[in-house]
């Protein structure tokens, strides 16, 4: 038998307060329109605290579900360290790819920015949509928890966002060297990658003067941004060691 479907609440689940959770919108159309999912039904709820809770649907409505809750273990897919991606916006569908596997691979979080080179348009649904995309990936990926994205408007404000990581990484198309080893990270990091248009030299230069970044390379090829973003982060997750 497969794996229960999961599905995310909106709200921290108060278990064992409250056994009785209702799903919504977006989460009921799924369960009982795509999965035809009814009463009786074994799914798993992720409420975004770490925790998996079991469940079992107990009642159907037209526009919502009841599940009632039978326990819950605490999910171990999670990375324990927290890595942050700040990526320029990109055009078309690529930040959704950007977010769909940063999720996979392990991140905590997502920034999308707006650059100077960058052409591609940030919006409110735009981010909802990122935020539907991380989601989804949460999911399939069988993780707990799924990754805020956010948007910046500023490219600073995406850089300021950084406060408090104790690895920030600046991947830049214009440097020879790297200036921190990615081979032997430890501990929070965030990566900035820039989008199609890449970066100006006065960015590059703010990141590492006023935040910190130290620059670094992916070696002598220029890569689409896309891929730049990915393998930054499957470069430093696997580093950290959470893809061993
Ligand atoms: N339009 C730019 C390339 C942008 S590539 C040009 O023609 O030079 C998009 C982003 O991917 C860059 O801003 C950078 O963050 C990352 N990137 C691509 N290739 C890279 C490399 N070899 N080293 C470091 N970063 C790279």
């Amino acid at each position: 038998m497969s794996a229960p479907k999961r599905f995310l609440t909106e709200n921290i689940i108060d278990y064992p307060a409250c056994a009785e959770v209702a799903l919504e919108g977006e989460q009921f159309n799924h369960a009982k329109n795509v999965l035809r999912l009814s009463v009786g039904a074994e799914i798993t709820l992720l409420d975004g605290s770490g925790r998996e809770y079991s469940a079992i649907i107990a009642a159907c409505g037209k526009r919502d579900m009841t599940a009632h809750i039978t326990g819950y273990v605490v999910g171990d897919k999670e990375p324990k360290t927290d890595v942050r991606l700040l990526c320029g916006a990109l055009k078309g569908d690529k930040t959704e790819l950007v977010v769909q596997k940063a999720t996979e691979l392990g991140i905590s979080s997502v920034g999308v920015f707006n650059s100077k080179y960058c052409s591609a348009y940030l919006t409110p649904s735009k981010c909802e949509r990122l935020n539907k995309v991380a989601r989804e990936a949460t999911k399939q990926c069988m993780r707990s928890v799924a990754p805020k994205v956010e948007i910046f408007e500023r490219f600073e404000a995406a850089l300021a966002s950084a406060e408090g990581y104790q690895n920030k990484l600046f991947a830049c198309e214009f440097e020879n060297s790297s200036q921190a080893d990615m081979r032997a990270l430890r501990g929070s990091t965030c990566l900035v990658v820039g989008s199609e248009g890449g970066f100006a030299e006065e960015e590059y230069a703010l990141a590492r003067e006023k935040y910190g970044f130290a620059g670094v390379t992916l070696g002598k090829r220029i890569l689409r941004a896309e891929t730049a973003a990915i393998a930054m982060c499957a470069i430093v997750l696997f580093s950290l060691g959470e893809l061993q």
